[in-house]
């Protein structure tokens, strides 16, 4: 393939686009590979869409071997199916929603999990038809709430999704290791620096679920990993290794003044001041702090009340609270006035009438400093199991640096960030389920079957790639994916041109993509060099003076090298590796 520079599709930009907030974005407008068109919604141009299609021949190749067949669907979907599944109201705000003419309704799917389980169900009927694994590569869209940092969060954006179906649980474990091999060797050969997390699986439900997230400063997700064994995974994912219960005999209840102490600093101050309870080693770790919050399940307008209890030096986080009470959304409560027995400030455990959940380190028999459901008193001695009963544990509290690893003995773990470029996950038979899927077992009798579930961000994985590989120059694109093997660059007025374009065809004979800069002697040799960098192809040949005496300069665009090379041996030099 030989492209030429004066007639390519492309405009780069010395400026960063004043709506681009990462890397990746900024250099993927200003290298012309993408424009924005809508919100959360990006043209590829002629270099991005290359990009997106050598990403795109990798995932199909991956799929391939593992005997996925490719089918494609509609993105434009009538409303039953989703509503028989129960997502055309669980997606909330996220999915886009339409009526055609006659009033009918519609959505832009979000992902395709009921179409391919009725397609399925449509076409095969006996266990010898099973197992099966069937993928599209396909537009997604999502009403997103904050689209972001361009091609990584779209509100149209392009997905492999893939889905298996197999006759027993056996089978779908079989069929969720195959594509783990799969999107580890597709990670692999897009170059990405990744990691494979144990994850919450969200929306979907089921168990079994790994994310595979990009390491990147941008990114979104959280996740965290053992510093010394191999464990990673997201912060809604983590555990906390579980906490012996205490068997101390705690002395009674003692209920003190603590005016002006609503928050636990201020508490912890009082407490060591007064020394209450004959200590004035309290810290916030000795509170037990009780968090009001307010769940609403999709579809109903009643809001319920749920009572978090965690040691007082923690905070909430609500997103690790999200996806332990999914599908039910979590706010803070705040109608006080409504519940006059929840003092704010003084709420204590031991006369609660909400449903009550601890952090594990709330163990049993574990006694705390806590309110006394008075204005301005507290309690001490409040045992776990004594003075109240939780209703169950959460993993609810913010995950720190630090804290202990659930997988290994001694390990600690660190908070690291990336972006998820893929999500497979063992479904189960929920869809099944739904929609009554089943093969005729080898007995004659009726088999449910079950299903997994797997994502690759196609569109997204372009932008990890820029995102991980690129410098205050411009892209450096790996092998596997670069627009272009080699960019070729005249640099003179003289003959150069005729040398560098007999060069180039050369390259293009030997099996590469080549990009010839043949613009006019008037667009100046530096403005070539720096597109050349921000355009960001592996190498590029410099056909210069030295040409004429058969020496050209060969740059190697990620370590900034150049070497003087005789012109006889540039089409060896780069088809050997
Ligand atoms: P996220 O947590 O980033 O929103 P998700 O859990 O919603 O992702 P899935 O539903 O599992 O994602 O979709 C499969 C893959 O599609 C993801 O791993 C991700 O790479 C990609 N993806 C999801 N949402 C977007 C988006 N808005 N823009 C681009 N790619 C996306
Ligand atoms: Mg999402």
């Amino acid at each position: 393939m030989l492209l030429r520079m004066s007639t390519l599709f492309l405009r780069t930009l010395r400026e960063d686009p004043a709506e681009a907030e990462v890397p990746s974005h900024k250099l993927l407008v200003r290298a012309g590979y993408i424009r924005r068109a809508a919100p959360g919604g990006y043209t590829w141009l002629p270099l991005g869409k290359m990009v997106l299609d050598r990403v795109a021949a990798i995932v199909h190749e991956e799929m391939r071997a593992i005997g996925g067949q490719e089918v494609h669907f509609p993105a434009l979907l009538p409303r039953e199916a989703y509503e028989k599944s129960g997502r055309w109201t669980a997606y909330g705000d996220d999915i886009f929603r339409l009526k055609d003419r006659r009033g009918a309704e519609y959505l832009l799917a979000p992902t395709h999990e009921e179409m391919f389980t009725l397609l399925v169900q449509d076409l095969f009927s006996s266990y010898r038809d099973f197992p099966v694994i069937l993928y599209q590569i396909q537009t997604k869209y999502r009403d997103e709430a904050r689209p972001r940092a361009g091609l990584l969060r779209g509100r149209e954006f392009l997905m492999k999704d893939a889905y298996s179906f197999d006759l027993s649980d056996s089978g779908l474990e079989e069929s969720y290791a195959k594509h783990r091999v799969a999107y580890q060797r597709i990670f692999e050969r897009l170059g990405l620096d990744f990691t494979i997390v144990s994850a919450q699986s969200g929306a979907m439900g089921g168990s079994g679920s790994e994310e595979f997230l990009a390491a990147a400063e941008v990114g979104e997700d959280t996740f965290v990993g053992c510093a010394a064994c191999s464990y990673a995974a997201n912060t809604e994912a983590v555990t906390t290794p579980s906490i012996e219960p205490v068997s101390v005999e705690h002395p009674a209840i003692e209920v003190h003044d603590t005016p002006e102490t609503p928050t636990i600093q201020s508490l912890v101050d009082l407490a060591n001041a007064r020394g209450l309870a004959g200590r004035t080693d309290w810290t916030a770790a000795d509170t037990l702090k009780n968090v009001v919050l307010q769940l609403t399940r999709p579809g109903s307008a009643e809001k319920e009340l749920l009572v978090i209890g965690v040691p007082g030096d923690r905070d909430v986080d609500l997103k690790r609270v999200e996806a332990q009470v999914h599908p039910a959304a979590v706010a803070l409560f705040d109608d006080f006035a409504a519940r006059p027995d929840l003092v704010r400030g003084y709420i204590g455990p031991q006369k609660l009438d909400a449903r009550y959940l601890v952090d594990p380190r709330v163990a049993a028999g574990s006694a705390w400093l806590t309110g006394a459901n008075e204005p301005g008193r507290h309690a001490t001695n409040v045992v776990s199991g004594r003075d109240f009963t939780p209703d169950g544990t959460i993993e609810a509290v913010e995950v720190r640096a630090g804290d202990p690893c659930p997988n290994c003995a001694d390990g600690t773990l660190e908070i690291r960030r990336g972006m998820e470029i893929g999500h497979i996950f063992q479904l189960g038979r929920r869809f099944a389920d739904a929609f009554g899927l089943d093969a005729l077992g080898q007995d004659g009798k009726p088999v449910r079957i079950t299903m997994g579930s797997y994502g690759v961000g196609v569109s997204r994985a372009v932008a990890a790639i820029a995102e991980q590989r690129c410098d205050d120059r411009g892209l450096v694109w790996p092998k596997s994916v670069a627009p272009f093997d080699v960019q070729v660059i005249p640099a003179g007025k003289g003959e150069q041109l005729a040398i560098a374009t007999t060069l180039a065809e050369e390259l293009v004979a030997a099996g590469l993509r080549v990009l010839l800069d043949d613009r006019p002697a008037k667009v100046s040799t530096g403005v070539k060099f720096a597109d050349a960098e921000l355009i960001g192809a592996p190498h590029s040949v410099v056909v210069g003076r030295g040409a004429a005496d058969g020496v050209v300069e060969l740059r190697v665009r990620a370590t900034h090298e150049s070497s003087e090379v005789a012109l006889s041996d540039v089409v060896r030099l780069l088809t050997s590796d």
